[in-house]
């Protein structure tokens, strides 16, 4: 196993949960990443890790308690208001809110893990600027790299595509490819809030803050580095994107979308997105389908978005890409392999695969469900009222 020559392309939470819990287990390995160095994206909201999956990887990679100093469990409140200003409900206040299984879910920074999973690797595990263009097969069982810089690499026996949603690994083993979800908007950012903007932040609180409206909402989450994340965000058709004029990198697209969007919301709630910082980036949200598969291949395999891209609504993302990164790194350890005939790594490669799409299908089922209560015609009452009955079922059961 020891000899294993294994390449993980993309440097994200999945390809980097991957390198440190093979490293931990001392097989060796390299990443490629395509940024030209570590610092080369500084975008991205905070992310809520989930005791069974993002924290339990953690946990086994040994970063558990580095993570914990890190992590801010007040960053778990949720805050929903209606687009005429009138709070709705609010968890910081003490008032009933989404059911018990939301619990102990703290928020870190996804610079912050990042950070923390490159410092915990081995030097020289991560290829900076090495962005794959293709896979090609050398004789009958070895697998080379081209990459976009020239650059090649050879003689791997196993390809891990952890290179997000629009994988360059994944067509490889299938044609698929994601489709639009129905939902577009501005990201925005508002930095150094408390000291710009004080109605704004005490408007966010210290956790999530949804301001929803019909088919539509503000979506903010307050960051450790004291910026405030922000998603302007409806159901929109594919083409408006392209048709509606805005150009999504020009700072006059705060007030554009405003006007377009979001012309009922209150003066405060407006000024959220009107007051970011002018560097705005427009987005459409893809999707993998629901329950995406690809035929087995010895030598390929996908982690992480680039298996089953999905909505940021219901909040596992970036906890499904860590899980599968455990449970490959434990198929490729072999160490939770007990039965002769799952000696060879294809077979076990071919198990964790079945595991990984049955998660991944709950999960993006999930997700579609949470992106209807977010984007719901009667806004945030909608969602409201699905939390209320689910903490009903739950004093049910108990
Ligand atoms: C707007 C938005 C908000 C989100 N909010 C949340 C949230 O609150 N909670 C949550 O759980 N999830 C959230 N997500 C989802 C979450 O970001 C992803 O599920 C998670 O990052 C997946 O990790 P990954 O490592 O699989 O992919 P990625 O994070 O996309 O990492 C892929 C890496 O591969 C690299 N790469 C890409 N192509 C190549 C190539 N050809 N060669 C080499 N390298 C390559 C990229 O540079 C990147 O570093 C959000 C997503 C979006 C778009």
């Amino acid at each position: 196993m020891a000899t294993l020559k294994i390449a993980i392309i993309g440097g994200g939470p999945a390809g980097l949960t991957l390198a440190k819990l093979l490293q931990k287990a001392n097989i060796g390995c390299k990443v490629f990443e395509r940024d030209a160095y570590r610092h080369a994206k500084n975008r991205g909201g905070s992310l809520d890790l989930h005791p069974e999956s993002g924290q339990r990887a953690l946990k086994e990679a040994g970063l558990l308690d580095e993570f914990k100093k890190l992590s801010r469990p007040e960053g778990e409140t949720l805050r929903i208001y209606s687009p005429d200003g009138n709070v709705l409900m609010d968890e910081s206040r003490g008032e009933p809110g989404r059911p018990g299984e939301f619990a102990n879910r703290p928020e870190i920074d996804r610079t912050q893990l990042r950070d923390l999973l490159l410092d915990s690797l081995a030097p020289d595990t991560i290829d900076w600027n090495s962005r794959l263009l293709k896979i090609r097969a050398q004789g009958d069982s070895k697998l080379a790299l081209l990459f976009t810089n020239g650059n090649e690499e050879g003689d791997f026996d196993l390809v891990v595509g952890a290179d997000g949603a629009w994988s360059k690994v994944r067509s490889s083993v299938s044609e698929t490819e994601p489709l639009y979800s129905g939902i577009s908007g501005l990201d925005c950012r508002i930095s150094d809030v408390d000291a710009r903007f004080e109605e704004l932040s005490a408007h966010v609180g210290q956790g999530m803050c949804l301001n929803l409206g019909s088919d539509k909402g503000l979506l903010c989450q307050r960051n450790g580095d004291g910026s405030v994340q922000l998603y302007a965000f409806a159901r929109l058709p594919n083409e408006w994107f392209s048709t509606c004029g805005i150009d999504f990198t020009h700072p006059r697209a705060r007030q554009e979308v405003v006007d377009a969007l979001f012309p009922e919301y209150t003066a405060l709630q407006k000024s959220l997105v009107l007051n970011s910082d002018p560097d705005t980036v427009g987005r459409q949200l893809y999707m993998l389908p629901v329950g995406f598969q690809w035929t087995h291949n010895p030598r390929i395999t996908l982690i992480g978005d680039a298996a089953h891209l999905m909505n940021p609504f219901a909040g596992v993302g970036v906890n499904v890409a860590m899980e599968d990164a455990l449970e490959l790194a434990h198929a490729i350890i072999g160490e939770k392999v007990e039965e002769e005939q799952l000696s060879s790594l294809s077979v076990r490669l071919q198990k964790f695969e079945v595991g990984m799409w049955k998660r991944a299908k709950q999960n993006a089922e999930a997700t579609v469900m949470y992106q209807n209560l977010f984007f719901h015609k009667r806004g945030g009452v909608a969602m409201v009222e699905h939390f209320a009955k689910r903490r009903q079922e739950d004093e049910q059961q108990n």
